[in-house]
């Protein structure tokens, strides 16, 4: 693979990606895919889906599960909808991510994400254990399958996020470092956070945020790639610094009208194409 080859969060039926049509006509070479609901993860879609991204020539590089019930309405409500965290659903999205990641595995992919939820800031916390076990439980059967885990930044510090890795114990845990999710979150500076996690970045997001007036109690703002305080330059060269030359992902969650995501997607690459060509 070429280094940082651009790529885009994609959907098919679920979530906020863009559509798969929309990556082809912006010539982008990469995806990473929101995982469609249970109903249309069969071994046939999945075959179909291969075969459409071979004619493509697209490469999928991870495979984000989401659950139902979900919502990022603000901070409390992500703490306790969000993730394997929360205790009553836990079993059954355990599941689910199982079932996602050998999804994933039919279509040749070697990566899974998640949001995983807030981790509890105290260890001691019994929430804090049965997060790790949850976790662990995962990484274990995304090892069978060839497959790492990334963990989607933003609700940790990056201290927090390395010692619960740490703990986890698994050579399949990563991160999938999102730069916006920081700001957005309030939990630090992400160029910092990105030079401390540096070792166990394996994907990226390209997302721009600004910070709220009270971080981590309220949101911070997403906005198009550039008009961020992300400063996007600085952000491809501290992934070069690191070592990090696989796809530079853009995510944009904005509804799927395609002529707006067309545009927006397409002023991202563009944005990207340009500080790769001068960053190398
Ligand atoms: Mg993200």
């Amino acid at each position: 693979m070429e280094k940082w080859p651009i790529g885009v969060f994609t959907s098919v039926d679920a979530g906020l990606g863009v559509k798969l049509e929309v990556a082809h006509e912006l010539g982008i070479p990469t995806i990473q895919l929101h995982a469609p609901h249970q109903a249309s993860r069969t071994k046939e879609n999945a075959q179909q889906f291969l075969s459409r991204l071979r004619e493509l020539g697209i490469e999928l590089t991870c495979v984000f599960g989401g659950f139902e019930g979900e919502s990022y309405a603000n901070i409390p409500t992500v703490a306790c909808t969000v993730g394997l965290v929360p205790r009553e659903t836990r079993a059954a999205r355990l599941a689910e991510m199982k079932e996602i990641a050998d999804f994933a595995r039919v279509l040749g992919c070697d990566a899974v994400g998640l949001h995983l939820g807030f981790v509890p800031h105290d260890a001691s916390d019994p929430l804090y254990q049965e997060t790790v076990d949850v976790t662990r439980d995962l990484c274990n059967h995304c090892a069978a399958l060839g497959q790492a885990l990334h963990l989607e930044t933003g609700q940790e510090t990056a201290d927090a996020l390395i010692e619960f890795i740490m703990n986890v114990e698994c050579q399949n845990l990563f991160i999938n470092f999102d730069p916006a999710n920081m700001i957005l979150y309030g939990t630090g500076e992400p160029i910092a956070a990105l030079e401390r996690v540096g070792q166990y970045v394996r994907s990226v997001h390209c997302k721009d945020g600004k910070w709220a007036k009270h971080p981590g109690e309220e949101w911070g703002q997403e906005v198009p790639l550039g008009e961020g305080d992300v400063g996007m330059e600085n952000y491809l060269r501290t992934l070069d610094k690191i070592g990090y030359h696989g796809p530079l992902t853009i995510e944009r969650e904005i509804p799927q009208e395609p002529e707006r995501q067309k545009a927006e997607i397409g002023h991202a690459v563009k944005l990207l194409t340009e500080l790769k060509a001068k960053i190398g």
